[in-house]
């Protein structure tokens, strides 16, 4: 009996990712506004072609590779698809670290699965805690002493826009990070947010850095969340690595159907319009939450989230839980005390956010 004692120890040791949905349901809980997991506030509506389901689908569906790889400037050969930007980040450590040796580096506060598929697979996880005095800036420096000192890392993650913060990495912080990384390690920038902020994506270093892989994804700016599907980018020799190690067919049929959709002339041109809502939300949110009282700070973000630093952020977010309106409190995540990360919502849901807020921080 006790079968989960048989588990790998990382595994019993893990704290898994946490679902908000899940947590609310869980304990009974109501959840009307969801403004928790940066997914896409406005949806978007396919026709699914009911096609040959009795066959695999193909393992990587040629015209949505075809088609992203036009959208993203690349070619097909460098692209893998994958159920979504979390399998990509499985993947690169599967391929490339052995667990009971290796290690991965990452610079905190940051998006938590890095750690979570570090841990499940025994792969060590050195941390660079980056700063609010300068923008969550990664230390170049420190990356180029931490490798010298430990050569057991072999892929690092960096995230641009970076959640929870929302800051990018500047051109400069880039090359950095690619120089340093250059004949040692897989350099990973994770772009799941890039639409957001498009002119600072980092896909024009693949040709110089062959070390280089970029985690693309369909939900977020793409509206498409519910399909799981994402993209690696990277030199073909990389990609064809990580090739060997993905599941023979992970793309579901109907799965390809909606991103190839997602991906023609006419989707992407709804992806730009929805992005240019998001982004005028996310000013005026961002301008009504810095007027409130007990709102301390409202970082400035590239992306479709804020992270915000009440003076009360426990009772703020229990009390906007309360109310059914389900926040992602990061003030656990290092330097990020009183922060919580909120996703820009439709203008009927930032509108109830901050009427809640303005009732429960008026109860000072
Ligand atoms: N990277 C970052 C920075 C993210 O915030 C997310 C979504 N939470 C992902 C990757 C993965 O998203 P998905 O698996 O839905 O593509």
């Amino acid at each position: 009996e006790n079968p989960e004692r048989l588990a790998r120890p990382e595994v019993q040791a893990l704290t898994p990712y946490q679902s908000a949905r899940r947590i609310v349901a869980a304990a009974g809980g109501r959840g009307d506004v969801w403004l928790n997991a940066n997914e896409s506030a406005e949806s978007d509506d396919y026709a699914l072609r009911n096609g040959r389901l009795n066959r695999y689908p193909d393992a990587q569906p040629a015209e949505v590779i075809a088609r992203y790889a036009a959208y993203s400037g690349v070619s097909p050969e460098s692209i893998l698809a994958t159920r979504g930007g979390d399998e990509g980040i499985d993947l690169l450590i599967r391929t490339f670290c052995t667990g009971g040796r290796d290690a991965v580096l990452q610079f905190p506060p940051t998006y938590g699965m890095y750690s979570v598929s570090a841990e499940t697979a025994n792969v060590r996880v050195v941390n660079l805690t980056t700063s609010p005095e300068n923008g969550w800036t990664p230390d170049v420096k420190a990356l180029e002493a931490a490798l010298e000192k430990d050569p057991a890392i072999q892929v690092v993650f960096a995230c641009s826009p970076n959640n929870p913060t929302g800051n990018l990495l500047s051109p400069e912080v880039v090359s950095g990070l690619i120089n340093a990384t250059r004949g040692r390690a897989i350099l990973v920038l994770d772009e799941a947010y890039i639409e957001f902020s498009p002119d600072d994506t980092a896909v024009d270093r693949l040709e110089r850095a062959p070390h280089l892989v970029i985690i693309r994804t369909l939900s977020k700016a793409f509206a498409l969340a519910g399909i799981r599907c994402g993209f690696l980018i990277g030199s073909p020799a990389v990609i064809g690595m990580i090739r060997k190690v993905i599941a023979p067919y992970p793309i579901p049929a109907p799965v390809a159907d909606i991103a190839e959709q997602a991906l023609s002339d006419e989707g992407i041109a709804r992806m730009k319009t929805r992005v240019l809502a998001t982004l005028r939300r996310r000013e005026e949110l961002a301008r009504a939450l810095r007027a409130l009282p007990g709102v301390l700070e409202v970082s400035p973000s590239a992306s479709n989230f804020l992270l915000v630093r009440f003076a009360e952020s426990a009772r703020v977010f229990t009390g906007l839980w309360d109310r059914g309106i389900i926040l992602r409190d990061q003030s656990r995540q290092p330097t990020l005390a009183g922060a919580i990360r909120i996703t820009v919502g439709t203008d009927e849901e930032n509108a109830l956010l901050l009427a809640a807020l303005t009732e429960l921080l008026g109860e000072y």
